[in-house]
């Protein structure tokens, strides 16, 4: 039941309603990080929503390894939402910098359409592979943007990320 109630099935990371119920408990004295994956809706009408939904996963997982305590959580869609709780803006900036970083570094090796279903006899290197990137924006805010609860963060948060977006984005903002 905590399973089908908390964690995203695509994904595995803990969903919104996981979100919210550590919003209940902590106090306004956390970073918020609103992250969502950059020109996502071309990158599934190039290549289908069924690789839209593994570069899902594979952003997720890095996600899910961000380092310094954040918890990653699919937010929905493709917007994830990253907590530091406790901490200021300053110290989750440098760990939301590699995360990004990390997501931009992990190449997504697409399947070949046309691969044969049998394994062919010659080496592999006749195959051709396309790899793609991705990248996420991502906005961060903490008690000083917003003294109000953390759902007032994240609002903060959607703002910068807004900004990033802007900003040309592959970037983290304040
Ligand atoms: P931007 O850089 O401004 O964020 O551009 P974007 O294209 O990522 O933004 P937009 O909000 O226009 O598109 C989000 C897309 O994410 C649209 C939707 O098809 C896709 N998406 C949302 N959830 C899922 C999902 O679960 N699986 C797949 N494959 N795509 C999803
Ligand atoms: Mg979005
Ligand atoms: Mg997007």
């Amino acid at each position: 039941t905590y399973r089908m109630a908390f964690l995203d099935e695509l994904t595995g990371l803990p969903g919104r309603r996981a979100l919210m119920s550590l919003f209940s408990v902590l106090g306004p004295r956390d970073v918020v990080a609103m992250c969502d994956i950059d020109h996502f809706k071309k990158f599934n009408d190039t290549y289908g929503h069924d690789v839209g939904d593994q570069v899902l996963k594979m952003v997720a997982g890095v996600l899910g390894d961000v380092s310094g305590g954040g918890r990653a959580y699919r937010y929905g869609g493709e917007e994830f939402t990253i907590v530091f709780p406790r901490r200021d803006t300053a110290y989750a900036m440098q760990h939301l910098e590699r995360v990004r970083q990390n997501v931009e570094a992990a190449s997504f090796a697409l399947r070949d359409k046309n691969r044969p279903k049998e394994k062919p006899k010659s080496p592999a290197s006749s195959q051709k592979q396309t790899t793609v990137t991705v990248a996420i924006s991502i906005g961060v805010a903490d008690k000083n943007k917003s003294q109000g609860n953390p759902m007032e963060i994240l609002k903060e948060a959607d703002k910068a990320l807004y900004r990033a977006k802007k900003a040309g984005r592959n970037c983290v903002s304040e």
